[in-house]
């Protein structure tokens, strides 16, 4: 039986807490979480700005990093820390939370074995350790979180996954000044028929700007075809009535 979508309320398959497009974005969320890493890495150290002659008005040297960035690059717990004083700004360091993550899912996968008289058994670890096959960079964290998406999405905490995800991205994104790009689409809206449909890197659907329109790649590719020559049948058209415009 078909489920809903528990972060967009759309529909999603059989027995999943996730449907297809929220799939996708998650998808597109770790591939581009080492990328914005890496421009994080280059705000680590203030910009000092030019050199200046006398006091600077400060009593001490100013940090030589950056901590919001520091504490998403740093090591850390899995945990959020306790914060009954309200002085902690960041959350859980990339790592650390990929990592963490990570450690829980593979606690959750049951492990299948058949005993000496032959009896298959379903057991669930209590304590698992996930261990990525191409080390345990940050990289090799996403690409794992990649793999193990489809068990994700039949789980109920992938909402949960889900959502912390989307803010650490956006939180690296506002670091970063980073906008996903939006291309703008050829073929007009089979709604409301405006030239405005258009793609996001990180979004499986096509959509409107005007109109709560929502295509699949595979609708927008049929709906494109037929439009695009039923125009290009009214060009002709109108051409041959009124002849070539004179230079
Ligand atoms: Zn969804
Ligand atoms: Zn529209």
């Amino acid at each position: 039986m078909d489920t809903t979508c528990e972060v967009c309320h759309g529909h999603a398959p059989a027995d999943h807490y996730l449907c297809e497009a929220c799939q996708h974005t998650h998808l597109a969320w770790l591939r581009e979480l080492p990328h914005q890493v890496a421009l994080l890495r280059t705000l680590l150290h203030p910009d000092t700005g030019p050199a200046r002659r006398g006091s600077t008005g400060r009593a001490h040297a100013p940090i030589p990093v950056r901590l919001d960035v520091l504490d998403l690059l740093g090591p850390g717990t899995v945990h959020t820390v306790p914060d009954p004083h309200g002085d902690q700004t960041g959350g859980v360091p990339i790592t650390p939370f990929l990592a963490g993550w990570a450690h829980y899912i593979a606690s959750d996968i049951p492990t299948a074995y058949r005993d000496a008289h032959g009896t298959a058994h379903i057991a669930q670890a209590r304590t698992a350790t996930a261990w990525p096959r191409t080390g345990t960079g940050l990289t090799a964290w996403c690409t794992w979180h990649e793999r193990y998406l489809p068990y994700v999405a039949t789980r109920p905490y992938a909402t949960t996954l889900h959502t912390e995800l989307e803010g650490l991205i956006h939180r690296l994104r506002r670091l970063n000044h980073y906008r996903p790009e939006t291309r703008a689409l050829d073929a007009p809206c089979p709604c409301c028929s405006a030239w405005s449909l258009v793609e996001r890197d990180d979004e499986l659907h096509i959509t409107c700007t005007i109109c709560p329109a929502r295509l699949t790649p595979a609708e927008y590719a049929a709906h494109r075809t037929t439009t695009m020559r039923r125009l290009a049948t009214t060009v002709l058209l109108t051409l041959d009535t009124h002849g070539p415009t004179a230079a």
